[in-house]
């Protein structure tokens, strides 16, 4: 997969592009991230991508030519751009997926007030959001964004399992994990998970999975509960029992 990022501070992907998971992935040339920086393709001799905003109020907004110029450098025309935007839709499993189908696609980092409307406008950029919260620039949240996608790229992780298993994947929120040693400070770890035997342990992280989901996220258990047809016959009695519980 190909990303190409346009950002005044390629350097801040450095970690992102080298370290762990992803600087392995790159290292194996399966994702191919690309940082181009606009103020290469600035025309004065200052560098200047941002200018004042037209209309009034404070803030400085990223001026059109110098984006304009380094999209057509990297050949973005009938690629998706993707600008990362708090007035976006909000990054979600889905759209992750949708964006991990894809074989290549560019993500515009903002400053200041953002970039000029006409950017967007002409390049038909789908605005991206990471959560109601806003930033000082967009090169975090196309990393969040890069990184999410990347999991789902065959071969960036260990195992295909590992994306499936996740949380929200499969619809609900992940159990709780231990490791070892059994008992620190006086906490145990629960007796199931040291008994051998699969069938219990999987059906206590359902049943778990099932209690934190209903608590913490009721939007997502109940559409869990709305398509149950893919259940064992125990999980459904857990399922049901839970909802007993109501
Ligand atoms: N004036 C903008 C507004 O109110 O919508 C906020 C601009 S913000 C200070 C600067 C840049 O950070 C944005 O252009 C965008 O690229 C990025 N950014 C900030 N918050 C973000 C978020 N929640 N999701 C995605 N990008 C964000």
């Amino acid at each position: 997969m190909k990303i190409d990022v346009l950002t005044i501070f390629p350097e801040m992907f450095n970690p992102v592009t080298t370290d762990s998971m992803l600087g392995r992935a790159v290292r194996n040339g399966i994702l191919d991230i690309r940082l181009t920086n606009i103020r290469d393709y600035t025309s004065d001799k200052h560098n200047k991508t941002d200018d004042y905003t037209f209309g009034g109020g404070g803030g400085m907004v990223m001026m059109p030519d110098p984006i304009f110029t380094a999209l057509r450098h990297i050949g973005a025309e009938g690629k998706k751009v993707l600008y990362m935007s708090p007035r976006g839709k909000i990054l979600d499993e889905q759209k992750v997926r949708e964006l991990a189908g894809l074989d290549e696609f560019v993500i515009l980092c903002g400053h200041y007030e953002g970039v000029d409307q006409r950017v967007l406008d002409y390049w038909n950029a789908e605005e991206v959001s990471i959560g109601d919260y806003v930033l000082t620039g967009g090169e975090l949240p196309a990393m969040v964004l890069i990184d999410s996608v990347a999991r789902f790229v065959p071969g960036v992780l260990g195992n295909k399992d590992s994306v499936t298993d996740e949380s929200v994947y499969s619809g609900l929120l992940e159990y709780p994990h231990y490791t070892q040693p059994r008992e620190y400070e006086g906490l145990q770890v629960p007796d199931v998970l040291l008994s051998g035997n699969h069938k219990k342990i999987d059906l206590w992280r359902f049943r778990e999975s099932l209690i934190i989901t209903k608590e913490r996220r009721p939007d997502l258990f109940r559409k869990f509960i709305g398509d149950r047809g893919n259940l064992s016959k125990d999980e459904k009695k857990i399922l049901d029992e839970l909802l007993n519980q109501e």
